[in-house]
């Protein structure tokens, strides 16, 4: 068996390299610099039994808000991680706390409501914040979550604008825990292997790139841009701005964006329904994308000067499938967020960056909101 020591250092040399820190790729500097690495020294006694967790202890992961994402993936995932547990759980309806206690054998002290959410800097068995609510309320919870000392994994899009991504990054820097974003693809082999092609220039220089991810059931607060920021472009499009920038290495220099004629007025009365837009890439890179929620797609696709690489679905939980030129792509299914999970965990106990840091979302959220520009004003944005 491997010790923690081997496994980590073989899995952050891999992570990085994936990455292109060798290449020390725009991308992968931002990527890499993470949120929240400064030590402070612990001020009240709640931090003191937190803020230090030792080498081999599986550290608790609280979730906070118990919907979709949270009961059919992050729960189950945290019976697969070796480095992590679900230790608490924060929700605002007292059914769901009962259930959540028995299914998961949750202590009653370990389960929160909003109101109360606060004192979990007091719990010495929480080490990590999870949050897993609407877009628009990533900002409180996870500012709320520092200032109770306690490491932070936010759901995407980080934030719905770049001023609340910045006061994120700020609390968990003067708290001295770190932050990182739900990104479950960066630990995917398929997507990494997008990395690995793209980066590494295996099939030459890529000319263009088409990334597409739609889905057509939507219903509830993703509908309503005052809790989602948006339409598909915040759900669905973000997994396309990261697959572009995960392939290439590099940042998007302007983007010109389209809005699509909205078949249902009423349903998508306050959102897009559906958006194109193209992003300009270092090196005449042309990135043609598109979102929607009234059509199912779903792939990512580079087309370089010695063939192309692409996986389709490129986004999905499971059954991601890959071909390039040469060849089908072949590789152990894996649980994502059991592994991105583990690798936040293990990233804290060693004291090294999370590959998928609060600048990664930071950035991701101006893309969008460039791409909204454009959708607007119908001219190409730049991205300073
Ligand atoms: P959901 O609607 O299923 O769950 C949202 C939860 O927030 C519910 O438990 C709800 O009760 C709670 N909530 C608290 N206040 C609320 C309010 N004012 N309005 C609505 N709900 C409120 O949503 P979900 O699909 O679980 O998504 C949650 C977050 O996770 C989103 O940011 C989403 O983008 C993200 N997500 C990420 C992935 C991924 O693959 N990384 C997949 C799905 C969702």
């Amino acid at each position: 068996m491997k010790t923690t020591d081997q496994y980590s250092r073989r899995k952050f040399i891999h992570t990085s390299l994936s990455l292109g820190v060798s290449a020390a790729s725009a991308f992968a500097l931002s990527g890499l610099a993470s949120s929240c690495q400064g030590k402070t020294q612990p001020e009240s006694k709640s931090e003191e039994k937190t803020s230090a967790p030792q080498v081999g202890k599986k550290l608790g992961i609280a979730l906070v808000g118990l919907g979709q994402y949270s009961s059919e993936q992050l729960a189950p995932a945290l019976k697969e991680t070796t480095h992590c547990y679900l230790a608490g759980a924060v929700t605002g309806t007292p059914d769901k706390a009962e259930k959540w206690k028995k299914k998961y054998d949750l202590p009653h002290d370990n389960v929160y409501s909003y109101e109360t959410f606060d004192a979990i800097k007091d719990n010495p068995d929480i080490d990590i914040i999870y949050v897993v609510l609407p877009n628009a309320m990533h900002k409180e919870y996870v500012v709320r979550a520092a200032r109770a000392g306690k490491h932070v994994i936010c759901e995407k899009p980080m934030a719905i604008t770049v001023a609340d991504c910045d006061e994120m990054i700020a609390a968990c820097k003067q708290a001295g825990k770190m932050l990182s974003i739900g990104y479950r693809l960066h630990f995917d082999p398929y997507n990494k292997e997008m990395m690995r092609l793209g980066q590494d220039k295996i099939f030459g220089e890529i000319k263009r790139m088409e990334a597409e991810n739609g889905q057509k059931k939507v219903d509830g607060w993703r509908l309503h841009k005052e809790l989602a920021g948006g339409g598909p472009l915040m759900d669905l499009g973000i997994y396309c701005v990261q697959g572009v920038r995960y392939t290439t290495g590099l940042e998007p220099i302007a983007v010109i964006a389209q809005e699509g004629q909205k078949t249902d007025l009423k349903k998508f009365s306050e959102v897009e329904e559906s958006i194109t837009w193209q992003m300009e890439m270092p090196g005449g890179i042309v990135a043609a994308c598109k979102s929607s929620y009234s059509e199912n797609y779903n792939k990512l696709r580079a087309e370089a000067a010695k063939g192309y690489f692409e996986l389709s679905p490129a986004y999905a939980y499971k059954g991601i499938r890959g071909k390039t030129t040469d060849t089908s792509l072949n590789f152990k299914s894996i649980n994502q967020q059991a592994a991105q999970m583990d690798d936040f965990a293990q990233a804290i106990k060693d004291g090294r960056p999370t590959p998928v840091p609060g600048e990664m979302g930071r950035q991701d959220v101006k893309i969008l909101q460039a791409i909204y520009e454009s959708m607007r004003t119908k001219q190409r944005v730049a991205i300073a």
